[in-house]
């Protein structure tokens, strides 16, 4: 079995998940919660910054940011929160398209 824990993949930055543009072709893709059979995705963008430093005058260097365990796309009716193949949440848009296509039936294609 597997660690579930943070590996060098999943640590990239939440920019990552929130790239907007998108090729003209692309279709839109449809979520149905496999736990409640809701259609209404969250995002969820929480993360943790390390404190470096905290000054006297009230500035506060951070470091480092750190997915926060709940950061990841969940389902609003229920709080299923959508799990890549190795138990991790998914974070990315790119893992996010890829565990619509697996996991809920796609209309159009
Ligand atoms: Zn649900």
């Amino acid at each position: 079995m597997k660690n579930t824990k943070y590996n060098d993949k999943s640590v990239e930055s939440p920019d990552s998940a929130v790239k907007t543009e998108s090729p003209e072709n692309a279709h839109e893709l449809s979520f149905t919660c496999p736990q409640c059979g809701g259609n209404q995705l969250f995002l969820r963008q929480e993360a943790l910054l390390e404190v470096q430093a905290v000054y006297a005058d009230g500035d506060v260097d951070c470091g480092d940011v750190y997915p926060d365990q709940d950061l990841g796309y969940e389902c609003r009716g229920c709080d299923y929160v959508l799990k890549d193949n190795n138990g991790g949440s998914v974070c990315t848009g790119a893992d996010l398209v890829a565990w619509l296509v697996a996991n809920c039936e796609q209309v159009g294609q």
